[in-house]
């Protein structure tokens, strides 16, 4: 080798290494996911305790959804769907064996639902179910009280308050008309519900958009915070605020901690944070920061763009890794952010982004993890199969998010067979058919 030869073949070995310094707190072993999974196992328990709920970080809320559809609903149904980031109005009709939806009114940006003539199309005295995709203490199937916002909501006068209460005052106060809410549900919920109505294997759902979330259906003698004993109810655990109480701090990175620390919530959402659509951009944004400042990336120089709050969208890590894709794309993305990277760089922008999203599914399926393997102990099953109904854009766009996810659910639930069925509009269907199970229940 020339000398020359040599130290390029130095630099990148001392690169490398700078590299794999700054990476390898992101990068989980089998035993770290098993640590995690066993944690959202003790504190789904201490979550279900009537005693021990206030302890646990993940809620485990009842929803007094007590089954999952079974096929005899019928009707037509408003939806409303307030979710990460718009506000949908659908009308769902619910037939024989299909639930379509008949008409789809509105989708406004959240930010400016208010002043909008909703309420024009909702005056139509359709029973209403209402996706409202935020952690709730519900008190019956139609009454939920707002525990807190997430996903970077934060109106006032909210928490503590009956949504459901809110939307009819808010109908009856500015458009003077009543609403029939007859039901709300979490967006898990509605995802598992629709989901249901295919395949009566599903009996878990699960979100990883915006945010992210499961729920379950769980034996009611093992619900301590509810009472009575038969059959099952869904519980949506608002698994995002897992490691709140500091059970997952042992996992978290320099990173994390700094997008924690800037987001509009410090300290809440600690698990929705390494995993959802809403934060993984930014997780990347600092590993790349930091990379620049240890010399490893864009030859070192100062980015002013990259020090933008939110600037590397997680939409570019779907794009990015897209097998194949060609660096020149990568290249294309980086120069639209004024980041002007050689090839080498592009290669190193790519293997921060699979780390970061390999880890979110990862910590995903072990949560997923200790959720089949709790259904198969209840049910004192060698084998369990189940369906999980799954939608959030993460999971829908990411190139390999899925088969990360799947691959490592298998490896820590052995014993369990996992379907995932992906839903279309779950959530706002499945707001439509929690009422219209309520309704079917009501009739005489
Ligand atoms: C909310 C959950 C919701 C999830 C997915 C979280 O931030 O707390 O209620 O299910 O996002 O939308
Ligand atoms: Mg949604």
């Amino acid at each position: 080798m020339t000398s020359n030869e040599d130290d390029k073949a130095c630099e990148i070995a001392i690169i490398r290494r700078k590299v794999d310094w700054l990476l390898s707190p992101l990068r989980l072993s089998h035993s770290d996911l098993q640590r995690v999974q066993a944690l959202m196992r003790q504190e789904m328990e201490l979550g279900l305790g009537k005693e021990t709920n206030a302890r646990s970080s993940v809620c485990m809320l009842p929803t007094y959804v007590r089954a999952t559809p079974d096929g005899t609903e019928r009707g037509e149904f408003l939806a409303l769907d307030l979710g990460g980031t718009n506000f949908r109005v659908l009308v769902v009709r619910v037939a024989e064996d299909s639930i379509r939806i008949a008409s789809e009114i509105y989708i406004i940006p959240t930010s400016i639902v208010q002043g909008t003539g909703v309420a024009d199309l909702m005056e139509q005295i359709l029973p209403l179910g209402f996706t409202f995709s935020f952690p709730c203490q519900q008190l019956g199937l139609d009454k939920a009280v707002l525990l807190n916002w997430t996903k970077g909501f934060n109106a006032s006068g909210c928490v503590g308050k009956d949504v459901v209460q809110l939307l009819r005052d808010a109908a009856q106060r500015k458009e003077n008309f009543a609403l029939n809410v007859v039901a709300v549900v979490n967006d898990t919920v509605g995802t598992m519900m629709s989901c249901g109505y295919e395949d009566p294997k599903c009996e878990i759902g699960l979100i990883v958009g915006t945010g992210t979330n499961a729920c379950y259906m769980e034996e009611m003698r093992n619900v301590g915070t509810v009472e009575g004993n038969d059959g099952r109810m869904c519980i949506n655990m608002e698994w995002g605020a897992f490691g709140d109480n500091g059970c997952l701090d042992h996992i978290f990175t320099t990173f994390d901690r700094l997008v924690d620390e800037k987001s509009i919530n410090p300290g809440k959402q600690r698990f929705e944070k390494l995993i959802s659509g809403m934060y993984l951009g930014e997780i990347v944004r600092y590993i790349l920061l930091a990379m620049v400042e240890k010399q490893v990336l864009f030859h070192g120089k100062p980015c002013t763009k990259l020090q933008t709050k939110d600037i590397f969208k997680t939409r570019f890590l779907s794009t990015i890794e897209i097998d194949g894709l060609g660096l020149r794309k990568v290249l294309a993305i980086l120069r639209d952010l004024d980041l002007h990277a050689t090839f080498e760089d592009s290669v190193l922008v790519r293997e921060v982004c699979q780390t970061v999203s390999l880890r979110a599914a990862q910590l995903c399926a072990a949560g997923m993890a200790a959720v089949v393997e709790k259904m198969r102990e209840n049910r004192g099953l060698d084998q369990l199969v189940v369906t999980v109904g799954v939608d959030g854009t993460l999971y829908k766009m990411h190139p390999h998010f899925s088969q990360n996810l799947q691959q490592t659910l298998q490896v820590l639930a052995p014993k369990c067979t996992v379907t995932f069925l992906q839903s279309e509009d779950g959530s706002g269907k499945g707001a439509a058919l929690v009422a219209a199970v309520a309704c079917r229940e009501a009739r005489p």
